[in-house]
C-alpha cells in the first residue's frame, strides 16, 4: 500500500463522451499532484475512452459479473472490463447491494472474480440510519466485512475497503470527524483479525458527501487513507478542490 492519500470518483450512472473532457482535466492536474493517488470509476460505456484521455490517474470499474463469462446478458466480467482498460472495481457499493439486493457472499464472489482478472477491489460497506440510530452500525459493518472480504495469501495488498454510511450518501449530511475515527478503528480492527499483519496496510476510504470546503476535516479523521467521492466527482473543479485538499 502507498502511503499517498487514494482520492476515487465514482462517476455513478452519469457521464457520456461529452464528459471526457473533465477526466482529462482531472489528468493534467493530477499531473502536478503527485502526492495524491487520483483514480476514476466511470460508467462501463466510457471506461475505454477515459483509460485513452487519461495517462496518470487509475481507472476503475464501478461493479463487475461474479462469472467469468457466459450466458449473463446484459453483465459485463472483471476480464471484460480490465480489457477495456480498468484496472480495479468497487464491488458492494449500497447502491447496488439496495437496487439489486447483493448479499455480503456475492459482493466476495465479485471481489474473488475480479481479483483472479489480476485487477484490485474497492469493497464498499455501511450503514443505514435506522441500523445507526439502533446502535448497530458497528456490528453491521463487522458483519459486511466478515462476509464480502475475499481472503487468501497476497490478497489484501489487492483490497481497499470504502466505509461510506448510506444516510451519508448524496445527502449533503456526514457524521463527525469523531464517528468517522471510531468506525475506521473498528475496521482497522476487523482487517487485521482477517488478515493478521497485512491488515494494518489496507487502506480505508471515507466516502459519502465529500465536498472540496470538507475533504481536509473529513480526511484528517483516525485511519483515513482516503476518500471515495460521487457528486463531488462529476466536474474536474470540484474533484480537484478535494484532491487538493487531500
Ligand atoms: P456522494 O457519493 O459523494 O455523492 O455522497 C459517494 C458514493 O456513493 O460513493
Amino acid at each position: 500500500m502507498s502511503n499517498r492519500p487514494y482520492i476515487v470518483g465514482n462517476w455513478k450512472m452519469h457521464g457520456t463522451r461529452a464528459m471526457l473532457a473533465e477526466a482529462r482535466a482531472i489528468d493534467r492536474a493530477a499531473e502536478r499532484l503527485l502526492k495524491v493517488e487520483v483514480a476514476l470509476a466511470p460508467p462501463f460505456t466510457l471506461i475505454h475512452a477515459t483509460r485513452k484521455e487519461a495517462e496518470l490517474i487509475g481507472i476503475g470499474a464501478q461493479d463487475v459479473h461474479p462469472a467469468d463469462g457466459g450466458a449473463h446478458t446484459g453483465d459485463i466480467s472483471a476480464a471484460m472490463v480490465k480489457d477495456a482498460g480498468a484496472s480495479f472495481t468497487i464491488v458492494g457499493h449500497s447502491e447496488r447491494r439496495a437496487d439489486h439486493k447483493e448479499t455480503n457472499a456475492l459482493v466476495k464472489e465479485k471481489a474473488v472474480s475480479a481479483l483472479a482478472a489480476g485487477m484490485s477491489v474497492i469493497v464498499c460497506v455501511g450503514e443505514t440510519e435506522e441500523e445507526r440510530d439502533a446502535g448497530k452500525a458497528e456490528a453491521v459493518v463487522g458483519r459486511q466485512l466478515t462476509g464480502s472480504l475475499p481472503t487468501g495469501d497476497g490478497v489484501a495488498e489487492k483490497i481497499t475497503v470504502a466505509y461510506e454510511p448510506v444516510w451519508a450518501i448524496g445527502t449533503g449530511r456526514t457524521p463527525t470527524v469523531d464517528d468517522i475515527g471510531a468506525m475506521h478503528r473498528h475496521i482497522r480492527e476487523k482487517l487485521e483479525s482477517i488478515y493478521g499483519e497485512a491488515g494494518a496496510s489496507v487502506r480505508i476510504l471515507y466516502g459519502g458527501s465529500v465536498k472540496p470546503d470538507n475533504a481536509a476535516e473529513l480526511l484528517a479523521a483516525d485511519e483515513v487513507g482516503g476518500a471515495l467521492v460521487g457528486g463531488a466527482s462529476l466536474t474536474a473543479e470540484s474533484f480537484l478542490g478535494i484532491i487538493i485538499a487531500a
